[in-house]
């Protein structure tokens, strides 16, 4: 019997407390965190500095309303327009919110309504994922996850992720408003971006008008190695989203557009009772101020080439896919990822499977190369294991 609804069918394990890279059970157990609750806990458990801003905002203020301004919006901004423009200023302005799929949210409302009359449609892409309100489901191209929820708003179109010819057949200027992408596709098993793919989007999109939305809710914040997923492919698009790693564990969305894209919300047009409010951006400013002071895109360049190389090398694994530290390690068996992640688990390393034959890895950028020694002697023993019990 449970209380709360069937949403998940979470894992047997009660999780009480956190360390860096590693997470403790309610019986004393230990594990290593190679998911970060999907790519947000960036910097780690309990991490000092994230927790000491908590703290001194949550004695101060935590929620005065977007009716006033606050102390920490603003600066909060910068830093993020900043990071967005690779170290210089990228002449954005920013909306925050509470998660991923409402600064989705708020970029497709901001598309729609710099469009103007007609021009609503969102394209996407298949396999994509961007949130599970009805407007962001229907944007993320999983049919499978639409069926149920039947009718969708309107306005959402989907094409083949990777192939830039479909964009042009799907981009009509007379009735489209925006392309939304993004520049890895972890939900369905960290599928990245072919090179030319998002600077063949960018072209079409400049040619005619669209605007340009990149869903970096789960590569952004230096997870792959660069702050932001494109800026692995040279271009700058019109809209930015983040979410996951912005607070290290505090919800916190930000939608980021260009300053003439952005004029064209008024007052009225779009609000949250708690987007930008102290404690969250108290969080968010903690962790990109910390994010900066480590250079953590280096980090995860560094450990992500270490863990990539390392996975390559086991025993059961095809290949590893993704950027920096946000990698899918793909099995020779298909269908196996299951139950890697659930004896992972139980051997200690926190993992998941995005896809039925892929383990998604996504550690802290700050993990150790002990640490990451450790989770590829587990997982090897893991894969091993797994093929042997189903091995005819
Ligand atoms: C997680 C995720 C979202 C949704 O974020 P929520 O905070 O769960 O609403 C949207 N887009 C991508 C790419 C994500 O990984």
């Amino acid at each position: 019997m449970t209380y709360l609804m069937g949403t998940y069918a979470p894992a047997d394990v009660v999780f009480s407390h956190g360390d860096g890279s590693v997470l403790y059970d309610t019986n004393g157990k230990r594990y290593l965190d190679f998911l970060c609750g999907i790519a947000v806990t960036s910097l780690g458990h309990a991490e000092p500095h994230v927790a000491r801003a908590i703290c001194t905002q949550s004695r101060r203020l935590l929620h005065v309303s977007n009716l006033f301004r606050n102390e920490l919006a603003e600066p909060l901004a910068e830093r993020l327009d900043r990071l967005v423009g690779d170290g210089q200023p990228a002449g954005g302005r920013v909306f925050f919110c509470n998660s991923g799929a409402e600064a989705n949210e708020c970029a497709i409302k901001l598309a729609r309504r710099a469009g103007g009359h007609g021009r609503h449609v969102v394209v996407s892409a298949l396999g994509s994922f961007h949130g599970r309100t009805l407007a962001t489901l229907h944007a993320t191209g999983q049919t499978e996850k639409h069926r149920a929820f039947q009718p969708l708003p309107e306005g959402f179109e989907h094409v083949a992720y990777g192939d830039a010819g479909a964009l042009d057949a799907a981009l009509d200027p007379d009735r489209v408003a925006a392309l939304l992408l993004e520049s890895i596709e972890g939900e369905i098993g960290v599928v990245p971006a072919p090179a030319g793919y998002l600077r063949a989007a960018r072209r079409l999109c400049d040619e005619r008008g669209i605007l340009l939305l990149l869903d970096e809710v789960q590569t952004g914040l230096g997870r792959t190695g660069r702050w932001f997923g494109f800026h692995h492919h040279g271009i700058r698009p019109d809209v930015v989203t983040v979410a996951k790693a912005l607070g290290n564990g505090m919800p916190i969305g930000a939608c980021w557009a260009k300053a003439a894209v952005a004029a064209a919300f008024e007052p009225g047009d779009h609000g949250s009772t708690f987007g930008g409010q102290p404690l969250a951006c108290a969080a968010a400013t903690a962790t990109i101020d910390r994010m900066v002071e480590l250079d953590a895109p280096r980090l995860a360049a560094a450990a992500g080439s270490k863990l990539a190389e390392g996975l390559r090398r086991l025993p059961g694994v095809a290949s590893v896919r993704g950027a920096g530290l946000l990698l899918g390690c793909v099995l020779e068996t298909h269908l196996f990822a299951p139950a890697v992640a659930a004896r992972s688990l139980a051997s200690g390393l926190v993992v998941n499977a995005p896809a039925p034959g892929v383990v998604r890895l996504a550690p802290p950028l700050t993990v150790s190369d002990e640490e990451i020694d450790e989770a590829l002697a587990i997982l090897k023993g893991v894969i091993a294991h797994v093929a042997k019990g189903t091995e005819p």
